[in-house]
């Protein structure tokens, strides 16, 4: 804490944005920093509050007490060592992170929470700026040899965190470029594509291979790679998406999200890709889903020039104020308003759509939906839907993203090559803490694993995976551990 009076002298301010009409003339980055000022009084807001619950709230256990005095101090090199400590690469989980650490913050009870996500990015992006950020040469190399399948955050963690303990790591990648979801997934304007580029070259740095346009399981066979490596860590995310399987599914406009989103994420990269071209241009596009996903829809929708955009989600609008069933520090993180929704769009909530319409020629003209109330149990959880009667209407589109979210891995190839056995929700079983999953040396982390879910802790998951792995290898690890810093 640098400044026992910093919490009642300054309030919460967040960095200036460029204005939603400007910032959708392109798919830049649009959040500007701090002023050195402004940095300095955000982290002074960081109190002595006795048990900082931001450290169990962040799922990788970031010492955030201890980062904001250094960051107070304009100590860079200790705020970056804290931060780095925990969290190999803040320059995404500062961009992109939801911050379930800002809702553990105790300030946060009855004030606005520290700006913790802010001042994450700007440690890093100061790190880099002053040259701090420098590869990681391993006291010794084990002579181990460790695959890691998947290049998105939990791929990247483990190969960085097996890589500082020794081994040599190969990361292979299906796509042409390693970062999963945070290349060709989260598009541009929340996190450019040179800030990946950029902790990518660190990693070779480091020593990290990466074998890009290879899928284990098809263009290199999976128990070749198990039998010529000491470990193998899969990483290759969630990646089925939800259907929605309603009359006139098979019509021409209605597209997955990851379709439309990868490859307007291919064309600002200038990268090929072969599909047929979808854009949301002139168009009335609807987004059918309320996360992350459909709002980078919705940013994307505007940024190609839709005529208009209405974004559907079949739950109720979450209450502006905590409610009793979401006291501190459970206030939901979900269904919140992005600054997608700052550009433009119609949000709907309890809707569902019940059929697709379509024109003679077989193209998506307009959604057949209704309105519905949500059961609740006794502790406030939706439980199921019913149709409000009379509210069925015809909502003109001719362009749908669903965005309903992701069901479980791609089975088909590796993991059924290798016999991974697979949990009731079909993701890979292997228990959280332990990583390891039925067959031998094979290892899992991220969304694979766990399910869709967040960068943090996909990060959070490769960090804890790789010292499994390395306590496997070298029957200890020198791998920090997160149950240690907490
Ligand atoms: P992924 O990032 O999915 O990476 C898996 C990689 O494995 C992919 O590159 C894939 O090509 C590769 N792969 C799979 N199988 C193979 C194989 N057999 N051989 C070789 N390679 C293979 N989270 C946030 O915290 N904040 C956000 O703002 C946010 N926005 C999102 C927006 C979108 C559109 C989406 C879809 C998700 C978003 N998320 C967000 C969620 C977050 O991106 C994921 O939780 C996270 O990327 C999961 O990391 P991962 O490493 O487990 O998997």
């Amino acid at each position: 804490m640098g400044k026992p009076t910093g919490f009642q002298e300054f309030n919460r301010e967040l960095p200036e944005k460029t204005p939603a009409a400007e910032r959708v003339k392109d798919y830049k980055e649009f959040v500007h920093p701090y002023s050195d000022e402004k940095l300095n009084q955000q982290s002074a807001r960081c109190m002595n509050c006795g048990i900082p619950f931001c450290h169990s709230g962040c799922p990788l256990g970031n010492i955030i007490p201890e980062f904001n005095d250094a960051v107070y101090r304009k100590n860079w090199e200790e705020a970056y060592n804290i931060l780095s400590s925990t969290n190999n690469f803040p320059e995404f989980t500062g961009r992109i992170c939801p911050a379930p650490c800002e809702s553990a913050c105790v300030l946060g009870i009855n004030k606005p929470a520290v700006a913790i996500e802010e001042i994450e990015k700007h440690i890093i992006e100061i790190a880099y700026s002053k040259n701090l950020v420098k590869p990681v040469a391993p006291l010794i190399k084990t002579g181990k040899k460790v695959a890691v399948v998947g290049s998105g955050p939990a791929g990247l963690a483990a190969a960085a965190q097996l890589s500082k303990a020794g081994h040599s790591v190969t990361v292979y990648e299906r796509d042409d470029y390693p970062g999963g979801l945070l290349r060709y997934g989260i598009p541009d304007f929340k996190l450019e594509k040179w800030v990946v580029e950029r902790r990518i070259q660190v990693m070779e740095q480091d020593g990290v291979k990466f074998k890009c346009n290879t899928e284990v399981g098809k263009d290199i066979a999976a128990d070749e790679l198990v039998r010529n490596n000491d470990a193998v860590v899969l990483a290759g995310g969630s990646t089925i998406p939800r259907n929605l399987n309603i009359p006139g599914r098979e019509l021409k406009g209605i597209y997955f999200a990851m379709d439309f989103l990868k490859q307007q994420n291919k064309r600002v990269s200038d990268t090929k890709f072969e599909q047929e071209e979808i854009l949301a241009t002139d168009k009335d596009v609807i987004v059918i889903g309320g996360g992350d996903t459909g709002s980078d829809c919705v940013g994307t929708s505007n940024r190609q020039g839709a005529k208009s955009i209405k974004q559907f989600e079949v739950m109720m609008q979450p209450p502006a104020q905590r409610t009793q069933h979401m006291p501190w520090p459970t206030y939901p993180m979900v269904l919140k308003t992005t600054s997608s929704h700052e550009e433009g769009a119609d949000r709907f909530w309890g809707v569902n759509t019940e059929e697709f319409l379509g024109d003679a020629d077989g193209n998506l003209r307009a959604l057949r939906v209704v309105d519905v109330t949500w059961e609740l149990d006794v502790m406030g959880r939706p439980m199921k839907f019913a149709k409000v009667e009379g509210s069925e209407r015809e909502i003109p589109c001719q362009r749908v993203f669903l965005a309903m979210g992701f069901l479980f891995p791609q089975a088909q190839g590796m993991i059924e090559n290798l016999g991974i056995e697979l949990d009731d929700r079909k993701n890979v079983k292997a228990k959280e803490g332990v990583y390891r999953t039925n067959v031998g040396k094979v290892f899992a982390a991220g969304d694979m694993r766990r399910g869709q879910s967040l960068v943090v802790w996909a990060i959070s998951e490769g960090r804890e995976a790789a010292r499994k792995v390395d306590e496997f290898l070298m029957g200890h690890s020198i791998l920090e551990s997160k149950d240690a810093v907490n």
